[in-house]
């Protein structure tokens, strides 16, 4: 087998990482992973409040360009694909890391949610997904791979994870949906779900330190890493991972396998 190109090398690929908040955040640890491996990136921040934190971090990788992208701002998504379309005239892979709710509708009980509430959460956490997708699928006549980030409160009810549950549900839907329709066009859709990781995000969900705790617990007696997870991105946006789509794939050191 020697000649055999390396699963894991992302050389001369091209991905776009959306999601970085920070160096905690779990697209940071993605983006190193593809750089490691040998990708190009583009990157993006939400707004100018978070650019400075986000660029601390893209300044460090082999990041073509950084641009806003607030996923519920008409326009600015669709800006971001046509500076793909400029720059590289193709895409080769894209991360969505991206989540929000808001407070009061993630902190109450999920039959309490307000219809704004849980509509900005959907379409900040999921829907954004899809039109990610439709906007990649030109852009990958080669074919290409798709991931998103879930967590397994989609499927148990993890105590205060509330309105966030049903949200993961509908992404791990739109993920087998998804790598369905664009299957024919080698365009796979993946979905990473890691155990609990201090993030800014999650410092939104009330409790965490338990969730923390009950993860200890996993058959691998640690919590998951940022690093962790790039490890399995990485896998997923290469070649190595070809017949690998429409999958929930756990990076929680067997925690899921636990009543
Ligand atoms: P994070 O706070 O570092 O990242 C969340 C990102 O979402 C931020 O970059 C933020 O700017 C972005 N975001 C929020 N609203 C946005 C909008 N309107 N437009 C564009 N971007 C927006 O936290 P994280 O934990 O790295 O979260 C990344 C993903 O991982 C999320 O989908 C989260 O649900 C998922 N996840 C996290 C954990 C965990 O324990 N941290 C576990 C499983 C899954």
């Amino acid at each position: 087998m020697t000649g055999m190109p390396s699963p894991f090398s992302l050389t001369g690929k091209r991905g776009l990482v959306i999601g970085i908040a920070n160096e905690r955040s779990i697209a940071t640890g993605c983006a190193h992973a593809f750089a490691a491996c040998g990708a190009t990136l583009g990157a993006t921040y939400l707004n100018d409040k978070a650019k400075p934190y986000v660029q601390a971090v893209t300044d460090k990788l082999p990041c073509d360009f950084l641009l806003p992208c607030d996923v519920h701002a008409p326009g600015e998504l669709e800006a971001v694909f046509d500076e793909v379309a400029k720059r590289w005239g193709r895409l080769d892979f894209l991360l969505h890391a991206i989540a929000f709710a808001p407070a009061t509708d993630l902190h109450g009980r999920v039959v309490d949610s307000t219809p704004e509430g849980f509509a900005l959460a959907m379409d900040i956490s999921c829907h954004s997904f899809l039109r990610m997708t439709k906007l990649a699928e030109p852009l990958m006549q080669g074919g290409g791979s798709l991931m998103t980030l879930t967590y397994q409160g989609s499927e148990h009810v993890v105590p205060h994870y509330n309105i966030m549950g049903p949200v993961k549900a509908a992404l791990e839907s739109a993920v087998r949906y998804a790598a369905a329709e664009l299957g024919p066009k080698n365009i796979r859709v993946n979905a990473i779900s890691p155990g609990p990781i201090a993030t800014r995000a999650a410092s939104g969900i009330e409790h965490f330190n338990e969730l923390l705790d009950a993860a200890q617990k996993a058959p691998e007696r640690r919590l998951a890493t940022i690093e962790d997870c790039g490890a399995l991105a990485a896998f997923l946006a290469g070649d190595g991972a070809r017949m690998l789509t429409g999958t929930i794939i756990p990076v929680d050191g067997g925690q899921h396998l636990l009543a």
